[in-house]
């Protein structure tokens, strides 16, 4: 199916050497190398040629190692070559954000204080990658600890924006969602928190997806706020994207949490029309401070759907304007418990000088962590503290469980509901920094889908005049990510916002 869908613009016939083989979908890609006709070994030369060629200006890699990269492409070609089953990722690169642990390499979810830790041991999906032949292709920049909305935030360096190198990327996962839409790896891991895989897909134009809660194993992900991180899929198309997140998909006893349910297939009915489709459209998602440059982008895919049959249903989500206030409670509540263990003992860096036990824990931590991780954990312990325990944390888990419920609601009454990922298009680097509340504030339409447990998914619907990317994002009800992918690859099919590329003036290739 994939093979039919995919044509080659300029040279159908072209070779795998050919400047062309970066607009592959993964999944073309994948099939070549399965059946001979590519060798893993020149996929992985290639994109690395565009590391080479374009991340000295987007800076979306914090580490890659190019001998690493070669090696593991080398090994799929050889187990073909003898006949072994090689999986169904064989050969594609995959990029993976850096707080997700791959044994015996560097991660440091881009903080100073994990500066040189090297995890003993894999991460759930990354045995799962490894298990399905895919190719570990270096670890992308991000939000210290995933607390952010710019990559800004990276105690290392900022990513910038493809599409315009004077705005973000977006956050946390803007390394991963800046290497896709730049062409420099096909496939990538980021990790949503409150939005951190569909804010930076929107910037970037590119198609990413939070799994349910508990669909995919959380074991060796570096933890933020363990009752929303969830890992998932970046990728150009929604087929990938599919494709990726069904690797990634299953049950992992050693992650309490991960449910014990087998993951439907995701890429076999993604082309099956609707009988009936029913979208919902929330009120509360037209609110102020939407760019209206963005919500004429959303207006426009609602009528795109119409057009398509889609039945459109008002309706009310009433608690999610509160999504903010609950997130920052909830998670920085979380995260502030979590962050404890970084004591200068068990981990990363310790001080250099200090007086006694308090001092040196004082003082690693102090100096290893940046400021909005500091602000986190204060607002986390404050939050947590006796006497106010009640008035805050508990109080935003009970708001949290009304805002579960209204979308229990909107779910009886429609199949997905579609609104805006996130209020602007990508904004100036330097322009929020110094106001986290406008940062904050950035996540309001994300926020919600991470403290109900639900999937969302955000794909390209537009783009503005200034000709920065507009993701549109769709949220399905638990465990209906099959559906919310069908819905993503029918907008798809209707609209070409996907088939776009930035492009790289100071380059010499295509
Ligand atoms: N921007 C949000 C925050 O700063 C979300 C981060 C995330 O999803 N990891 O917490």
């Amino acid at each position: 199916m994939a093979e039919q869908q995919f044509s080659d613009p300029r040279n159908p016939n072209s070779s795998s050497s050919d400047e062309s083989l970066g607009e592959w979908p993964a999944s073309v890609l994948a099939e070549h190398i399965r059946d001979g006709r590519l060798k893993a070994e020149e996929v992985a030369e290639y994109f690395l040629s565009k590391v080479r060629q374009r991340d000295a200006s987007i800076r979306a890699f914090l580490r890659i190692d190019e001998e690493a990269v070669l090696r593991q492409a080398r090994q799929i070609d050889l187990r073909r070559q003898q006949g072994e089953p090689i999986g169904p990722l064989a050969g594609l690169p995959v990029a993976v954000k850096d707080n997700i642990c791959v044994g015996g390499e560097q991660t440091t979810c881009a903080s100073r204080i994990l500066e040189g830790f090297v995890p003993p041991y894999d991460a759930g999906v990354i045995t799962r990658l490894k298990d399905a032949g895919a190719v570990l292709f270096g670890k992308t920049n991000m939000d210290e600890f995933a607390m952010g909305s710019s990559t800004e935030n990276s105690a290392y360096f900022k990513t910038v924006n493809p599409w315009d190198r004077r705005c973000i990327p977006g956050g946390s996962s803007g390394g991963s969602a800046a290497a896709v839409a730049s062409g420099q790896v096909p496939l990538a891991l980021g990790t949503d928190t409150g939005g951190s895989i569909r804010q930076p897909a929107s910037h970037c134009g590119v198609v990413g997806m939070k799994p349910t809660y508990g669909r995919v194993s959380r074991y060796g992900l570096v933890a933020f706020a363990s009752s929303l991180d969830q890992i998932g899929p970046i990728a150009r198309n929604v087929r990938d994207c599919a494709l990726l997140l069904q690797v990634l998909a299953g049950h992992d006893e050693r992650d309490s949490t991960s449910i014990d349910r087998p993951a439907e297939d995701f890429c076999d009915r993604l082309e099956e029309p609707f009988e009936s489709l029913t979208i919902g459209v929330p009120r509360e998602y037209f609110a102020e401070g939407l760019d209206a440059e963005v919500e004429q982008a959303i207006r426009e895919a609602i009528a795109v759907f119409k057009d398509q049959g889609a039945q459109v249903k008002d309706l009310s989500l009433p608690h999610s304007p509160y999504g903010v206030a609950v997130y920052y409670l909830v998670a920085t509540a979380e995260a502030s418990s979590n962050l404890a263990r970084y004591d200068g003992v068990h981990y990363g860096r310790r001080a250099e000088q200090y007086e006694d036990l308090i001092d040196m824990v004082c003082q690693s931590r102090g100096q290893g962590f940046g400021a909005e991780v500091k602000r986190r954990i204060m607002l986390g312990t404050y939050a947590l503290s006796a006497g106010y325990r009640d008035a805050y944390y508990l109080k935003a888990m009970q708001v949290r469980r009304r805002i579960r419920d209204d979308f229990c609601r909107a779910f009886s009454e429609c199949d997905v509901i579609v609104g805006p990922v996130a209020p602007t298009p990508a904004f100036l680097i330097g322009e929020k920094v110094d106001d986290p509340l406008a940062m904050y504030l950035s996540d309001i339409y994300t926020n919600p889908a991470n403290l109900a447990g639900i999937p969302a998914l955000s794909l390209p619907c537009g783009f503005t005049t200034a000709g920065l990317p507009i993701g549109l994002h769709l949220q399905a009800a638990p465990f209906a990510e099959e559906t919310l992918l069908r819905v993503a690859r029918a907008f798809e099919r209707a609209t070409t916002w996907h088939e776009r590329r930035p492009s790289f003036p100071d380059a010499t290739e295509s």
